[in-house]
């Protein structure tokens, strides 16, 4: 009995040391981050994200079978807490049982029955990992690049750790000393029962443990006596030696991601952009950093996303950039950074100086991977441990334009188009009200205080107001609002671009100027009720312009089209016959949770037959132009737009809808390089209803 509480303990304390140090030492080195405003979103909303994220494991159940694999995995070693306690209890008592419900039989049988979910999930995720092992399938795996070895070998510590269990459970039954076993405390050897009989005496509730108890019942009390020590100080080995394992490997998720949950952005990291950076240049002195160039000018939030990633490569599998043959993999990216953070963080923990470090891009991100990214949003929606990846993205993006003046050349055009026109394009405001010479009824141009009966002002944007597809977008929303009786006044002129572009490509200065000229302008004539046609102004507008003081009430076209269809203001026609397919812009769906309102519209449509991509909604893919890509050339692998308009063709629609100007565009491009633009026309909703009252 001495012997087996020294070597148990000793062992314990031996592992637990080791991956107490490590705890500490990772606790230090992420708090060593720049600090991370708005994390700590009040007790309510916190317990409300453990309970739906990680109690009820919602991300990953979205993928069902590895999914439930996880769930049974996660709350297994949950509640086999139960059995760590009666393992350490019975190192000095073999009689041990947890106080009140030791003895009762369902918790026999709920560890049992958790110990047996644990033992088949694994068989699940062995199945799982060699049917996507990357050998076979290469890039297309979502485990390519993670680290192979490492999840083999926490999928053998696992299943030692409830096959130790089960097989001294099952010692214990045959020796008399299990919990669950009637008149459990018999002091073997003989006189007294046989090991056959003890079994026998078990309850049957700890069901796996008695099929054990079985087969180790010939071997007699005296040697299950042996094996219920042995086994017994494997089990603690076992676990002692998992908890040293986590702490150095990616398993740290199983500690991390419940706090990487309870902290992230609420409801999402999607929408707006997280940080806001002070870009009033009187508070600029020569040792401010814009971006993160260097691992030290991450938050600490990050640092801890960094640490987290299970490298489970959802969202690898989900990026539009990778999944099209581009370099960026969104977790290679986080794993890079991590492997960073930890080389760097000898000088993370002195404070030493970073003048002679090398800058994160090129060094450890390559600059295809870093300009490869449309900031779609998939790999944060996929992320099962709320990591936020385009945050850390445009961080970098923000660290090469401002601090470095390093991009990609053709973006430089876009960003003095911007700078010098108020439009990506440098057509000029005065380009801006051409688009009404189609209406055949007056638009106010809003040049003063809104009029009181003017309820709506329209942003029109400058793909509405400048691009050729794109006016027929705004002719079309500005007649059915029309059509409606919404009455509603344009900027004409004084529009100018949000700022959304110059943001995403990481020029925070020139974002700032233009949406505090903008959010001036719209104060001037005191507008209240902002309806855009572009899911990126509107975005821009709605999530990014209250925090530089634009408080407006903002929504999308189709919202507004949704409402008027439902509420028998727009009536439509029956000139059209025909099968629709609708694209969710990342902007409007993912980003802002506007998925059914554009597919209220379409299906308020008599004749019109409705399909769905297999990725719509949260699932959407991308077109390829968000994250200002749209003035990137894309010379690596396939187009993402093309991909998309593939899988829209697919369906057999003979119109592909959205409601972005920007997607327009890119899928419009993308039918006529298919050469099937004779058959399928790329619309907007609103010109698929109004195709809808034609005569
Ligand atoms: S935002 Fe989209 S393109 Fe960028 S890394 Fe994530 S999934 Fe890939
Ligand atoms: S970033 Fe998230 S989704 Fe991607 S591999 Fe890591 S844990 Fe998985």
């Amino acid at each position: 009995m001495l012997a087996r509480i020294i070597i148990g303990l000793g062992i314990t304390v031996v592992f637990f040391t080791i991956a107490g140090r490590r705890f500490y030492w990772l606790s230090k080195l992420i708090r060593s981050g720049q600090p991370a405003p708005r994390r700590w979103q009040g007790f309510r909303q916190v317990s409300e994200t453990e309970v739906v994220e990680v109690a009820g494991q919602k991300k990953l159940l979205k993928w069902t079978v590895p999914g439930l694999a996880h769930f049974f995995t996660m709350w297994g070693f949950t509640l086999l807490m139960t059995t760590i306690l009666e393992a350490y209890g019975s190192l000095f008592d073999r009689d041990f049982n947890i106080p009140l419900i030791g003895r009762d039989n369902w918790l026999g049988f709920i560890e049992d029955f958790f110990a047996t979910a644990v033992l088949v999930s694994l068989v699940v995720f062995t199945i799982i990992r060699i049917k996507n092992a990357p050998s076979r399938k290469e890039r297309e795996s979502r485990f390519y690049g993670s680290h192979l070895g490492a999840a083999w070998a926490v999928l053998f510590m696992i299943s030692m750790v409830i096959v130790t269990l089960l097989l001294y459970r099952g010692a214990q039954i045959d020796t008399g000393h299990f919990p669950f076993t009637r008149n459990a405390g018999f002091t073997s050897p003989a006189p007294g029962p046989s090991a056959h009989q003890l079994m026998s005496s078990a309850s049957s509730w700890a069901f796996a443990s008695k099929i054990v108890a079985g087969w180790l019942a010939p071997l007699g009390v005296g040697v299950n006596s042996v094996l219920e020590a042995v086994f017994l100080l494997l089990n603690i080995s076992v676990i002692a030696g998992f908890l040293v394992f986590v702490a150095y490997s990616k398993h740290l998720h199983i500690f991390l991601a419940p706090i990487n949950v309870g902290v992230s952005r609420r409801p999402r990291a999607l929408g707006g952009l997280d940080k806001t950076p002070d870009m009033d240049m009187e508070n600029v002195t020569e040792d401010t950093v814009f971006g993160a160039g260097k691992m030290e000018d991450f938050t600490w939030k990050q640092m801890l996303d960094f640490s987290t990633c299970t490298e489970c490569g959802r969202c690898q599998s989900v990026c539009p950039a990778w999944t099209t043959g581009k370099p960026l993999s969104p977790k290679l990216l986080i794993m890079g950074l991590r492997d960073n953070m930890f080389a760097s963080a000898d000088r993370l923990l002195s404070g030493g100086s970073n003048t002679d470090v090398a800058t994160l891009v090129p060094t450890t991100i390559d600059p295809d991977v870093l300009w490869s990214c449309t900031t779609c949003g998939s790999c944060v929606e996929q992320c099962p441990v709320d990591i936020e990846h385009v945050d850390a993205i445009i961080d970098m993006r923000r660290f090469e334009v401002m601090m470095e003046s390093r991009f990609p050349t053709e973006a430089a055009l876009l960003l003095r188009n911007m700078e010098n026109q108020g439009d990506p394009w440098g057509l000029g405001s005065s380009q801006r009200t051409k688009w009404l010479d189609a209406l055949d009824f007056e638009v106010p141009i809003i040049d003063g205080p809104i009029p009181e009966d003017i309820e709506y002002l329209y942003w029109v944007g400058c793909a509405g107001s400048l691009d050729e597809r794109g006016r027929k977008q705004a002719v079309s929303t500005a007649r059915m609002l029309h059509r409606a009786g919404v009455s509603f006044g344009v900027l004409g002129s004084r529009e100018s671009c949000t700022g959304d572009p110059a943001r995403r490509m990481g020029n925070e200065y020139l974002f700032q100027e233009m949406a505090k000229a903008n959010i001036a302008t719209l104060n001037e004539v005191g507008a209240k009720k902002i309806v855009a046609s572009c899911p990126h102004c509107f975005n821009t507008m709605k999530n990014e312009y209250p925090g530089l003081g634009g408080d407006f009430e903002v929504i999308h076209h189709a919202q507004l089209l949704s409402h008027l269809v439902a509420t028998g203001k727009l009536v439509p026609g029956v000139a059209y016959e025909g099968t629709v397919t609708y694209h969710d812009p990342c902007y409007l769906g993912r980003h802002n949770r506007v998925f059914d309102e554009p597919r209220n519209v379409l299906d308020a449509i008599p004749g019109v037959t409705t399909v769905e991509m297999g990725r719509c909604r949260e699932k959407g893919f991308c077109c390829g132009a968000g994250g200002a890509r749209m003035w990137m050339e894309e010379t690596i692998g396939k187009r993402v737009n093309m991909d998309r308009t593939n899988e829209a063709l697919n369906t057999g629609a003979d119109i592909i809808s959205t409601a972005c100007p920007f997607c327009m565009i890119m899928l419009d491009d993308a039918v006529k390089a298919n050469g099937r633009d004779e058959e399928v026309s790329v619309m907007d909703i609103s010109q698929v209803f109004e195709r809808s009252l034609q005569s």
